[in-house]
Order: structure tokens, then sequence, then C-alpha cells
């Protein structure tokens, strides 16, 4: 794994959130954007060479729906950028951590990504992603 490409945080309001981002950080999210097989509409700040990305559900069978709901919002996902997801995965695999989905899907910010289980993470929802050529 190369770097911390973002840090994904829940949040219940987009538009608020991204005020309260603006404020905090100095400056204002580049870009919005929803991924439809997620249910969510996400925005992307630029932090030095990480993002911080905002996540809020547009549905309530998306996974952040039913995270603020048993939890609230807060830091959701930790994600890694990585050189080759499928070596990553198997890689992962032969270490015996709990892959969600070993076929990698389309993420936001034109990325693949996989997921790794919090169980076999220390309780940290992990993402693999990987820029698309
Ligand atoms: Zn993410």
């Amino acid at each position: 794994m190369r770097k911390i490409e973002h840090i994904g945080i829940a949040v219940k309001d987009l538009n608020a959130s991204n005020a309260l981002f603006t404020k905090l950080l100095g400056k204002k999210h580049f870009k919005t954007e929803r991924v439809e097989g997620e249910a969510v509409e996400t925005s992307f700040f630029q932090v030095g060479e990480t993002k911080v990305e905002l996540l809020q559900a547009t549905s309530e069978n998306s996974a952040i729906a039913k995270y603020l709901q048993k939890k609230s919002e807060g830091i959701h996902h930790i994600a890694f950028d990585v050189e080759d997801i499928h070596a990553e995965v198997e890689r992962l695999k032969a270490e015996g951590f709990e892959i969600l989905n070993e076929t990698p899907k389309q993420g936001a910010d034109n990325k693949l990504v996989v997921f790794l289980h919090p169980r076999s993470t220390n309780g940290v929802l992990v993402e693999l992603c990987q820029e698309k050529a």
C-alpha cells in the first residue's frame, strides 16, 4: 500500500457538512459525485496528498444509512492507495483478512475499490483503491 488515499466520513446532511469542512479545512470541496452502486452522494476535499471523502446516503438501503442508524456521524473508512488491487486482494487473502468484495467494484473518484471486513482489521473498515487507467 502506498499512502492513505482518503478518509471516508459518514454524514447525515452533505450540504451542511460541506459547509462545516470548508470552514475546518479552509478550502472548498473540489467535487461531488453520486455513486449509484453504493447509494451514496460524496464530496471530496484535497488535504495535501490525501483527501477527505464525505458520504451521505441516498437510500435507506445504503451502507451509510445503516451505519448512521447503528452508530453516528464519524469516520466510516480509511482508504489506501494500491498499485495493483488484484495482487493486494490475493496477498491480503493469503494473510487471512476477510475481503468483502473480491471482485473490485466501481467507487467514487474514478477508482476501483475493495473493502475488508472490519472484524478482521481491528474494527476499521479498510478500502483498497486503485486509480482506473
Ligand atoms: Zn472511500
